[in-house]
């Protein structure tokens, strides 16, 4: 048995699991929220014991050194029986495709990629940094948001913009949730017995994003350059004209200000003032209109997703939900499956209000799939595949 620590660093937070490999039993989980906030709060949980207390966690370092001493004094014998930490590192540009053994030349390849994800590469890098010092024997392993989408070919992944402004600047469609989509595709390829299974999958959470999947791999997603494109999001807008951003900035709108009502004020909180979707469902069974037309714009902008996506791949054997929304919301499910014979995808009321792992009714051509994503069981899967 091998111990594997995962490590998801966020700029003001940091969330573990401590898993058993192979047996992938997890034995510990937590997280460090607010750090660098006098309120940061840290929640711990082990098999025998759990800790919830506030504190000064004025860094990552601390809040690190403050979960590697819990999980000493109270999980494992010494912090040397982990032998390996997974982290998630969200932009691996066009240079990773695997998960990768961390040195030297590798972060300073995380560090040239700060302009493509200003938001996540500089606190996955410090994660990185903090756990080398505070766990110096483990080994340390990257595994990028954007590696499962390096499968997809440039005729999918290029914009239509001149190559060379693209090249020197590395537009292009790198795509995200990587990890979750090559999870779920996995699950869902072994549920089916089909390795070579054409699907969708639908990645319902906060975040949203549609990718399509040809033997077992990505072949075309949603999200694009950045995390803005596609589906509509709890805050993030999804497809829009950039002819919108060109006419707003015309008018004397500053970056920051696009930048925030792309990524924080739009999507479901844009159309409704809320953004998380059970709030908004309430509100639409009590009668709410704008709730009602978010619920319609939003699945409709996911049926648009799967009939691009059954054309692309020429066909469609599973189309897959998962995250979230994906896993938890019966009506969500039923909007996108409703009218969609067309595409010979219909579902069972019963089996799609009971959640099932299979939804579809009888007469379905495509099977229909619920399947919970565990992106931090993929990581631990990867690392322990590479040491
Ligand atoms: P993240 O992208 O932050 O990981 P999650 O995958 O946890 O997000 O998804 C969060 C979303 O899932 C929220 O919009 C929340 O309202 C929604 N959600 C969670 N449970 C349910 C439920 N039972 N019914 C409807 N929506 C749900």
């Amino acid at each position: 048995m091998q111990k594997i620590l995962v490590l998801n660093s966020g700029s003001s937070s940091m969330k573990f699991q401590l898993l058993a490999m192979p047996s992938e039993k997890v034995i510990a989980s937590g997280m460090v929220d607010r750090i660098g906030q006098a309120d940061a709060l840290i929640k711990l949980k082990g098999e025998n014991d759990q800790l919830t207390e506030k504190g000064d966690f004025k860094n990552h370092q601390i809040a690190l050194n403050k979960v590697a001493q819990w999980l000493t004094e109270d999980v494992l014998k010494s912090p040397e029986e982990i032998v390996a930490i997974g982290h998630r590192v969200v932009h691996g540009g066009s240079h990773f495709k695997e998960p990768t053994l961390i040195t030297g030349a590798v972060k300073s390849n995380i560090k040239e990629l700060f302009g493509l994800a200003p938001l996540h590469n500089p606190a996955n890098l410090e994660g990185i940094e903090v756990a080398e010092k505070v766990f110096p024997n483990a080994i340390q392993v990257a595994v990028f948001d954007t590696a499962f989408h390096q499968s997809i070919p440039e005729k999918a992944f290029r914009y239509a913009i001149p190559k060379k402004l693209a090249d020197e600047e590395g537009i292009r469609l790198y795509g995200f949730h990587g990890t979750s989509h090559q999870y779920v595709n996995r699950q869902a390829a072994d549920h089916l017995k089909n390795p070579a299974a054409k699907m969708v999958i639908l990645h319902l959470g906060n975040g949203c994003s549609a990718t399509a999947i040809q033997d077992g791999q990505s072949v075309d997603h949603s999200l694009g350059f950045g995390p803005l494109s596609g589906l509509v999001m709890g805050t993030r807008s999804g497809d829009i004209d950039p002819s919108v951003m060109l006419y707003l900035l015309k008018k004397g709108y500053l970056e920051k200000e696009l930048s925030d009502f792309l990524n924080k004020q739009s999507g479901m909180l844009g159309l409704t003032g809320e953004s998380d979707l059970r709030e908004i469902i309430r509100k639409y069974e009590a009668g709410d209109q704008e709730c009602k037309l978010a619920l319609e714009l939003n699945t409709y902008r996911i049926k648009k997703y799967i009939g691009a996506y059954a054309a692309a791949l020429n066909g469609l054997d599973a189309l897959v939900f998962t995250a979230g929304i994906g896993e938890n919301s019966a009506l969500i499910r039923e909007l996108v499956c409703s009218e969609m014979e067309f595409l010979g995808i219909a579902i069972d009321p019963s089996k799609n209000e009971k959640g099932e792992i299979e939804i579809q009714a009888d007469e379905s051509k495509v099977r229909v799939l619920v399947i919970p994503t565990n992106e931090e069981l993929e990581i631990a899967r990867q690392t322990y595949q590479l040491i």
